[in-house]
């Protein structure tokens, strides 16, 4: 892989999401190599993946490439490759462009899209977990437009303008709002062969509410926004199969759509050649320590999504959201240091900073330790806390100047189809 033999320790980062992005920030210009390894030459924003769906943003302004993040570390290196194996008995790793060794390996490889098995979901469902995939959606949402303009029945329209998101976790009910403005802004403005009243946005959950992991109080708000909009939001309505135009639900319903996007779940992408004890199996997650030092391996560690660390406070491990991810590459940086120099490690504690969902403009929820509110003030925060979290000066001028554009203009501008997505 072409890295420079060195004296000091060699620490090989698997991964530059959250977590491995700011693992190697708080590992930069120190005593130690630094590889990463990514599969994608860029770090994706993923909780704005959504407005890039629904035609809100271009993709390049919630990605970042890692090259220019790691630029002005002199200690570090950055190889584009997929790594297919780990090999703990020689402190190897086998990538898509050759081997490496390490003297401390850090897996950071987040999640992948979990269809709990269903295969024909699988195969017609659209997934939202990069940027190529989001791409797909928005080509499809707006094909799928071109073609209802052209249906030759009532029947055919219908399919085309039906959209069922599965999952009302923060990503579906988000993705709902926002498909949902394409209805109410876009399609009278743009598509007058169209009557928006054939255009339906149907959000499906198998749990008993919209929004599970935060509070009621969130959820009912939530439901309350999604419907103002016009989504059609059901519960306990877990979808048992979809051909790629039919969704059949447990509830018995069949409903007739061109589009099912999959935001159900997702499970954990460990890689192989670890001792099966290393994973918990249910969820794919690599078992740590509050050092997060995968169990039976010294100087391998997991951080982020795919790391499973039960504490007192969360007994089934972090909630897989950005700010553990972030919080544990701090630390663990730290602590790699200290590891180094002999000296004793810091325990991992979660600071929880509170949860938030937008839906539509205007409208949030957001859930902080002693304080939940909803609305305006709501939405205000949202947009200020995702501009900041995002990477760049660059990105965030564009969001920014975006969001102002398409407020104002009641507009979402990226509305291009540049890759036709083919089914
Ligand atoms: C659509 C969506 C919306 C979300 N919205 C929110 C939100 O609003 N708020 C929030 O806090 N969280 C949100 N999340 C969750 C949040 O994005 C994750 O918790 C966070 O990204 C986890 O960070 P990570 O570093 O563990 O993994 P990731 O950010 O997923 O990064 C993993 C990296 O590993 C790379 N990789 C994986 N396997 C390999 C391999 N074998 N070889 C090389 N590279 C590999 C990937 O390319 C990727 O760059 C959302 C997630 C999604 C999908």
């Amino acid at each position: 892989m072409n890295i420079p033999d060195t004296n000091n320790s060699r620490i090989v980062i698997i991964g530059g999401g959250f977590a491995g992005v700011n693992l190697a920030k708080s590992l930069a210009n120190k005593n130690v190599q630094v590889v990463l390894v990514d599969k994608h030459n860029y770090h994706t924003f993923q909780p704005l993946l959504y407005q890039v769906s629904s035609s809100g943003l271009e993709p390049d302004s919630i990605a970042y490439p890692l090259r220019k993040i790691i630029k002005k570390h002199k200690n570090s290196f950055f190889r584009l490759a997929e790594v297919e194996q780990i090999l703990p008995e020689s402190n190897e790793i086998i990538t898509s462009i050759g081997h490496l060794t390490y003297d401390y390996l850090v897996i950071a490889t987040g999640t992948k899209t979990n269809y709990f098995g269903n295969k024909a979901i699988e195969s017609n469902s659209m997934p939202m977990k990069s940027v190529p995939q989001a791409l797909d959606i928005r080509s499809l949402i707006l094909e799928n437009f071109e073609k209802a303009a052209i249906a030759n029945s009532e029947a055919e329209r219908e399919a085309f303008l039906n959209f069922v998101i599965v999952g009302a976790g923060p990503t579906g009910v988000e993705l709902a709002g926002a498909i949902a403005e394409l209805k109410n802004n876009i399609l009278p403005r743009d598509y007058h062969d169209l009557n928006p009243e054939d255009m339906h946005i149907h959000l499906l959950e198998g749990a008993d509410r919209v929004l599970p992991p935060m509070s009621e109080h969130a959820s009912k708000k939530a439901e309350m926004f999604l419907k103002r909009l016009g989504v059609k939001v059901s519960c306990n309505t877990i979808v048992k199969h979809y051909d790629g135009t039919t969704v059949t639900t447990n509830a018995g319903l069949a409903m007739e759509s061109e589009t099912l996007i999959w935001a159900a779940g997702v499970t954990g992408a460990p890689i192989h050649g670890l001792k099966p004890e290393a994973i918990m199996e249910r969820v794919n997650r690599y078992n740590v320590n509050r050092f997060n030092q995968v169990d039976e391996y010294a100087n391998i560690f997991a951080i982020g999504d795919i790391a499973l660390m039960p504490t007192e406070a969360y007994p089934k491990g972090h909630p897989q959201v950005a700010q553990p991810a972030i919080q544990q590459g701090n630390l663990l940086g730290k602590n790699l240091l200290r590891l180094i120099d002999n000296k004793p490690l810091k325990p991992f504690v979660y600071k929880d900073k509170g949860s938030m969902a937008t839906i539509g403009r205007n409208k949030a929820v957001v859930d902080l330790k002693h304080y939940k509110f909803g609305g305006f003030f709501a939405w205000f925060i949202w947009m200020f806390v995702h501009l900041m979290s995002l990477v760049g000066f660059r990105n965030r001028v564009i969001v920014l100047f975006n969001w102002t554009y398409n407020y104002i203009n009641f507009d979402k501008a990226a509305r291009l189809i540049i890759r036709p997505f083919k089914k």
